[in-house]
């Protein structure tokens, strides 16, 4: 699926990668994939997420298939350059979560020759671009957008629809408080948020809210 950098004459040549997409769109499970991969071949492998993120376990980035990777919680994005030090490939987890200052974390790291492989969610539940996700895609080399499936129609969905009702600043939640649609089913929901005439105040509210 992702092609890595098999340069020889370069070995420490860095470089940003994105995973974005809805949430049950297997993020997570590419991340750890590609991650594993770098492992195998020896090189040294370090995965940070955001301390916000307490959703499953403090020390491991856990998918949702339970395969697990040992993490190291942060609270910021800056607190991820010394401890990346002599590290080949860097590791973020839910990175919408973390602020701008990642963007500028993560193309440190790759000028000095650090493999970077963010993986977090492009839009909130409400169909907002999320964190600093929108500039990371805009200054990475490699983007990949993953899909989930639509509840409602099974088509390919990247929008993450909340169910449950809570209205708290940073709402973390599985199953049961959130559910993949497509473009069309999700349309149908929020046509004010949709058209070119919706009120930007709703969007920029939202911003934080997933
Ligand atoms: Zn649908």
């Amino acid at each position: 699926m992702f092609i890595e950098n098999i340069s020889k004459e370069n070995p420490r040549r860095g470089f940003v990668e994105v995973i974005c997409g809805s949430m049950f769109s297997g993020k997570t499970e590419e991340l750890i994939r590609r991650l594993k991969r770098a492992k195998y071949a020896k090189q040294k492998v370090e995965i940070f997420k955001p301390k916000v993120d307490k959703r499953y376990d403090n020390e491991n980035v856990v998918s949702h298939d339970d395969n697990v990777i040992h993490s190291t919680p942060v609270h910021t994005a800056s607190e991820i350059l010394p401890l990346a030090i002599n590290i080949d490939v860097v590791g973020v987890d839910e990175a919408q979560f973390f602020d701008n200052s990642l963007v500028k974390v993560c193309n440190h790291l790759a000028n000095k020759g650090t493999r970077v492989i963010v993986a977090g969610l492009d839009m909130d539940y409400l169909g907002v671009p999320f964190g600093p996700i929108p500039e990371l895609l805009a200054t990475a080399e490699y983007m990949t957008k993953v899909h989930a499936i639509c509840v409602k129609c099974g088509s390919l969905a990247n929008h993450s629809h909340r169910i449950a009702q809570e209205e708290t600043l940073v709402m973390l939640g599985e199953k049961e408080s959130y559910e993949p649609l497509c473009r069309l089913c999700f349309s149908s929901l929020y046509p004010p948020l949709i058209s070119p005439e919706g009120t930007s105040s709703e969007k920029v509210e939202s911003q934080k809210t997933l």
